[in-house]
């Protein structure tokens, strides 16, 4: 297909047209989280000004139509992830997702001796749910190390997976190193030694054309808000044995088929596990996110946001003293650095003024932090919607305030 019109799909983001501190705003933290398309708030308006209704309760006319709505959009999600709809979970995010491995796979099965492994470029996200679940089962972490470019040593992983490890939890591509892990040769080798696999695809879902089923895990999550998709959306995506064999995490209703005093019998599939209310304007959003992005084509996607970071990389490394986290081979649309003399914040707050919005901190990585040995870092990061002329903006105001620094 077609590359699209860039400048015309710019204008379909009604909030990059705003000004901030009487500047253009110039926005570099999407891997933070994603600005939407119109078409995206028109369906979450759309639906409560003309359908809102519960889901799967009411047989009247808005009920039907809100629970078609809501399970259209885990088809549409499904098949852009390319796995089946009965086996993809609907909830707020990665860090509910990867909360409901920890507590209804992980927690009842662990015991002491076993071992979890998670890599050094892990999010809090998918740290400290296994930490959780150490810590109530006797189970032990293991680090799987990263080399000096920031890529995953892999000799080193192989090797931490000895028999006693039953779960091992990665990301697909690192918020802070962008990072794009071989996650499908690692998935295939722990598959060998019979260690179940969770992979965070949050930083991969925007950016690349996925295909989940090919990965080979056993369980993947994303979240919806970064891409293009509503707040409090996102997805948990398990093979259909673990959804079978595993407990609900949540109880009430929704998940279950017949409530007694005597017993309760539990939904099938994701809906076990969709106890309550769900966020279903917020799911049609993420439907029109889908069918947004679906429309760009991610192929297209990923290569407009490689000449964006190709461009900023070679533009940022002239700048004296900068220095960048991550050179992986294979990298998404993040840019981690610092400049000598100037602290992160502080190059923040002052871009900030210059109208660009940037990240930094700790970017929810500690442990990886602690390696590089620095607190903080600044952190661009690119979206499709993003353009070569912001980028020499950034990086002029980025000249601008670090002479303002000294
Ligand atoms: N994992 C990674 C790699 C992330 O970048 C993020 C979001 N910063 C998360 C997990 C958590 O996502 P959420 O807060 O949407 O659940």
């Amino acid at each position: 297909s077609q590359a699209p019109d860039w400048a015309a799909v710019r204008r379909d983001f009604p909030l990059l047209e705003r000004r901030v501190h009487g500047k253009p705003l110039i926005y570099l933290d999407s891997a933070n989280t994603g600005q939407k398309p119109a078409a995206v708030i028109e369906a979450t308006d759309d639906f409560y000004r003309r359908h809102n209704a519960n889901v799967s309760r009411a047989v009247h006319a808005l009920g039907t139509e809100a629970t078609d709505a809501y399970e259209g959009a885990r088809r549409k999600l499904a098949a852009f992830l390319g796995v089946r709809a009965d086996e993809l979970v609907l909830c707020s995010g990665t860090t509910f997702a990867i909360n409901l491995v920890a507590y209804s796979w992980a927690l009842p099965r662990l015991k002491p001796g076993d071992a979890i492994v998670v890599s050094r470029m892990e999010h809090h996200a998918n740290i400290v749910p296994w930490q959780l679940v150490a810590e109530r089962t006797g189970a032990t972490i293991r680090v799987a190390e990263i080399t000096p470019d920031g890529e995953l040593d892999i000799d080193a992983l192989y090797r931490a997976l000895t028999p006693e490890v039953k779960l091992l939890a990665l990301a697909h591509v690192s918020n802070v190193l962008g990072t794009v892990n071989p996650v499908r040769e690692i998935c295939r080798e722990a598959r060998r030694r019979g260690i179940v696999t969770v992979i965070d695809g949050s930083q991969a879902a925007p950016h690349r054309p996925l295909d989940i089923a090919a990965i080979g895990c056993d369980f993947y999550a994303i979240t919806g808000h970064k891409m293009c998709g509503p707040t409090g959306t996102g997805a948990l995506w398990a093979r259909r044995e673990h959804l079978a064999a595993m407990p609900p995490f949540l109880g009430g209703g929704e998940m279950i088929r017949e409530v007694s005093f005597d017993g309760t019998v539990f939904n099938d599939g994701p809906h076990k596990f969709e106890a309550g209310t769900p966020n279903i304007a917020g799911f049609v959003g993420l439907g029109a996110a889908v069918d947004y992005l679906s429309a760009l084509g991610m192929e297209h996607v990923e290569a407009r946001e490689q000449a964006l970071l190709a461009h900023a990389t070679e533009a940022l490394s002239v700048i004296d003293g900068v220095r960048v986290f991550g050179a992986a081979r294979e990298k998404a649309a993040v840019l981690s650095f610092l400049i000598d003399g100037a602290h992160a914040h502080d190059l923040a707050t002052l871009l900030d003024l210059e109208g660009v919005a940037i990240r930094s901190g700790q970017h929810c990585a500690h442990p990886l932090l602690q390696w590089f040995g620095v607190a903080a870092t600044c952190r661009a990061s690119f979206a499709f919607y993003n353009t070569h002329e912001e980028i020499d903006r950034f990086i002029a105001a980025l000249v601008k305030v670090r002479r303002l620094l000294g």
